[in-house]
């Protein structure tokens, strides 16, 4: 492939008759526009593209809404009468590789060299293997001058959950958790929650533990979190989280096109499914269990309640529970059962139901075994520094080395972990598969 490469070119260069400064002011001006897309592009990546003609902007653009328009038709369309002029003089810069396949829309590649645009400026190419170049490839061979790289980490690491997808083949994995000082997530073991629903004292015991409940993280915090909610394709717990804390699982206090799917992870159908429960929010959920453990002698008892409770609320039409074959791959000591549950999941998240990406909340156990698995992709800890309690539920396990403190919301410190996807996209998977390294593995029982 032929193109410039940004970062070949000396610092007091011009390409297109601009500096390498300018460049990276109008491709941070796309990575801008492109966040407009925040929770509406999913699964496709967010991108911005900007316009210019003698070093001044002429237009923008940026995807905005699933199956709606790409960027730089955004940006053609938006010149209404004047789309047609002669654009042979102007840069397009645009944060993403412009498509060349036909998806919803026609490739935007073609689209390009249609308007007669005379130099393309790219941010990063796309991550898919058998797509990476093909748009860049068709600019050049029909002579528009292309420069690639411009603020390339920032392109790529505004849609780490694009790479994710079209790399590893599975839903992204955003993980958060909220704790004290001294390491708990909580004041409740979820050992108190390992009862049956059938069990007469549930009820009791809830309502005992609610009282109990205390929020770890303050208001700032929980500003952030709805607004990271809100970029969510779905927000995903374990059973325990469900049946303890009644969470709504919805984005409050932000407009929102769509509330996030509800997704409990259930593989033994211990949860409440009452239509109170299920209308918490108004989202559909999603109850994922063990199909296997569905047919054994064990589930019969829970089969007939759960299946009761199950085809009631479902009259609302928002709940749906999906079997999967979660302990097919099942080892002597479980462990790597959860493993391998949680990959499997992702994957079929990602194959059949196309979700980008979903926020994996808790409880504990359930964030570890997205840790062990090494699926989570992103990760945020609100950590109250000015809290202790000294016993409770401890937060997941992991290599702490690895985390960065980002700003803090009031007395919370903000860390944060992302998968690096630097220089991947062709040649290395090595890596990929290693970059969160666990301390001290514990069984992770998914679900549990
Ligand atoms: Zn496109």
């Amino acid at each position: 492939m032929d193109f410039t490469d940004f970062g070949d070119l000396a610092e007091d260069v011009l390409w297109g008759g601009l500096s390498k400064d300018a460049h990276r002011q109008f491709m941070s001006r796309c990575l801008v526009l492109a966040e407009r897309g925040w929770g509406k592009v999913s699964p496709n990546p967010m991108v911005g593209a900007v316009l210019v003609r003698g070093g001044l902007v002429l237009d923008e653009g940026w995807h905005d809404v699933f199956g709606g328009a790409h960027a730089e038709r955004m940006l053609f369309e938006g010149l209404g009468s004047g789309q047609n002029e002669d654009f042979s003089d102007c840069i397009l810069y645009v944060s993403l590789e412009p498509c060349a396949h036909f998806g919803k829309t026609p490739p935007c590649a073609n689209l390009i060299l249609e308007k007669g645009v005379g130099a393309v400026v790219v941010g990063v190419l796309d991550p898919n293997p058998k797509v990476c170049g093909r748009g860049v490839e068709i600019l050049r061979a029909a002579g528009v001058d292309v420069l690639v790289g411009v603020l390339e980490d920032e392109c790529r690491g505004l849609n780490p959950m694009f790479w994710v997808n079209q790399l590893l083949g599975r839903t992204a994995v955003v993980a958060k958790w909220a704790e004290t000082a001294d390491g708990f997530m909580g004041r409740i073991a979820e050992e108190s929650s390992r009862l049956l629903p059938t069990n007469p004292i549930l009820s009791n015991e809830i309502e005992l533990l609610q009282n109990e409940r205390f929020l770890i993280s303050g208001e700032e915090s929980g500003r952030w979190v709805h607004w990271l909610r809100s970029g969510m394709d779905a927000i995903l717990v374990g059973v325990n989280t469900w049946n303890l804390d009644q969470p709504k699982l919805n984005v409050r206090g932000l407009e929102v096109s769509k509330q996030p799917i509800r997704i409990v992870l259930d593989r033994r159908l211990r949860g409440e499914y009452s239509a109170e429960a299920v209308n918490r929010s108004a989202a559909p959920l999603w109850v994922i269990y063990d199909l296997n453990f569905l047919e054994s002698d064990e589930a019969m008892g829970i089969r007939e309640l759960q299946f009761k409770l199950l085809s009631e609320a479902s009259g609302s039409g928002k709940l749906v529970g999906w079997g999967l074959e979660l302990s097919e791959l099942e080892s002597s000591n479980g462990n790597s059962d959860s493993l391998n549950s949680v990959d499997r999941i992702l994957q079929w998240l990602y194959e059949a139901h196309g979700l980008g990406v979903i926020l994996v909340e808790g409880g504990a156990s359930i964030l570890q075994s997205f840790l062990d698995a090494d699926c989570v992709d992103e990760l945020h800890i609100l950590r109250n520094s000015q809290m202790r309690l000294e016993s409770g539920v401890r937060s997941p396990n992991l290599d702490r080395g690895k985390l960065s403190r980002d700003a803090d919301f009031g007395s919370d410190e903000h860390w944060v972990w992302r998968r690096d996807f630097g220089g991947m996209g062709i040649e290395t998977e090595e890596g990929l598969n290693s970059e969160f390294g666990i301390l001290g593995k514990e069984e992770g029982d998914l679900a549990e």
